[in-house]
């Protein structure tokens, strides 16, 4: 007899093919969650240790209310004067420096990065847009052009160049770590000059400035800083993808690019911002907004509905009430502790980065080649499954464990995470004899 969960994996088989493969070997079949929760339909308990969606905890009772509250009195879209978006931008764009203090809202990250590369062609008259050369960025046509690190260079259009992800911990073959961000900074001057030759211009350079889906990687000192600046004076826009990164994960600051001396010209973000409620948008300069929009026609029918705004307030309302930047600060650096710890004992973990409540732990199969242990990533990743811990992996080789909790996530819940860690190290070391 199959369980109801095999039928219905079969179903979903059957009607939405295999567009979105589910995580685990054994995929979990959720019921609901609650902060930093979830549970099966056997009640099963997870510890989520992965979602950045559920940014501020799972079905947050504040962003529940505000979006039941708002539901049953008015939900349309912006071409109405409502205060509810007038709010929530002066709230958000009070978060960044000048001269970014103008938004226009989107549904998704994908919407908002199509959206700034619009901006910066329109606005530059160039085409040439410089990403990582492991980047994703959303699922448009003109942002899958950007998807570096899922497309065959075959399929590769000249309007976007890429560079090698600036880490520290790889490097460049034959380049000593002090030379590493002149010779990541002659690949930017690289692209530049080939879309110059190309009769393209430079229109911006895209990255995330954490360079999640990079492996979150620690970049050479003053890369970014100089990158940006050789951007500008190729005449491009320096457009942070913040859609992983931004709303505090970082800790010490509510956008990652904060980290960095430079303020980019558009900020992209999303997922987090809406705790799972479709709200996404750029931020840049409304001398910017206003001069695209001028001659540019854009319009999105659900971006920044009175639902939408009063879903985005209530998470800005949840960071500052449950202090949830604080929390990522002190228990990411408890987190971090424990991690470094774990390499201390288990030669298959090779390097540990981490951000506030972001962490990076790169398995390698050897110290000193760096050989990407990606089977055992992947193992590691399901033996936690199987052990009530939700944990997955990123970096081109998928060999980097991601771990990214709800920023709820306290040191009781690390405990439980390093303690499921030190038993999934321990068996698939043990296996594979490193
Ligand atoms: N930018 C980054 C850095 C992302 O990781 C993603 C999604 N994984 C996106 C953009 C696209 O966002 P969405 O799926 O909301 O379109």
């Amino acid at each position: 007899m199959e369980s109801q969960t095999e039928l219905l994996l079969k179903r979903r088989h059957n009607t939405i093919g295999k567009y979105s493969p589910l995580f685990y070997e054994q995929p979990i079949h959720l019921a609901r969650g609650e902060g930093v929760w979830l549970y099966d339909t056997d009640d099963n308990k997870f510890l989520d240790c992965y979602n950045n969606v559920p940014h501020v905890g799972h079905c947050h009772p504040k962003v529940v209310n505000a979006i039941t509250q708002q539901v049953t009195k008015l939900n349309i879209h912006t071409r109405y004067l409502h205060e509810n978006i007038v709010n929530y931008v002066e709230r958000l764009t009070a978060t960044f420096a000048e001269p970014l203090n103008a938004a226009m809202l989107t549904c998704t990250g994908s919407e908002a990065n199509e959206l700034a590369l619009r901006m910066a062609r329109f606005m530059s008259g160039s085409q040439g847009i410089i990403v990582t050369d492991a980047a994703y960025h959303g699922n448009t046509e003109a942002v899958g052009e950007l998807g570096t690190g899922f497309m065959p260079e075959a399929q590769r259009t000249k309007r976007v160049r890429s560079f090698p992800i600036p880490d520290t911990y790889r490097g460049l073959p034959n380049v000593p770590v002090e030379e590493l961000k002149d010779a990541y900074l002659k690949h930017i001057k690289a692209a530049i000059n080939a879309f110059q030759e190309d009769g393209l211009g430079v229109a911006g350079m895209l990255v995330c400035p954490d360079f999640a889906n990079e492996g979150l990687l620690n970049l050479p000192d003053g890369f970014l800083e100089e990158a940006a600046e050789m951007v500008r004076a190729a005449g491009g826009f320096v457009i942070f993808d913040e859609v992983q990164a931004g709303f505090g994960r970082t800790g010490k600051h509510m956008w990652a690019h904060q980290w960095y001396d430079v303020v980019p010209d558009i900020v992209t973000m999303g997922k987090p911002m809406g705790n799972g409620f479709p709200l996404a948008g750029i931020v840049s300069s409304l001398d910017n907004i206003n001069a695209f929009t001028k001659h540019a026609m854009y319009f999105n029918t659900f971006g920044g509905t009175p639902v939408a705004c009063a879903v985005g307030n209530a998470v800005l309302d949840a960071l500052e009430e449950d202090n949830l930047l604080e929390n990522a600060v002190t228990t990411g650096q408890y987190v971090t502790e424990g991690l470094l710890k774990l390499q201390e004992k288990f030669d298959l973990i090779g390097d540990v980065r981490s951000r506030g409540m972001f962490f990076g732990v790169e398995l390698v199969l050897d110290k000193t080649l760096k050989t990407p242990a990606k089977v055992q990533a992947k193992q590691i990743v399901n033996f936690m499954r199987h052990h009530g811990v939700l944990i997955s992996t990123i970096g081109p080789s998928d060999s980097v464990l991601k771990i990214r909790p709800p920023m709820p996530f306290k040191p009781e819940h690390a405990d439980i995470l390093l303690a499921a860690l030190f038993k999934a190290f321990d068996a698939v070391s043990q296996e594979v004899g490193v």
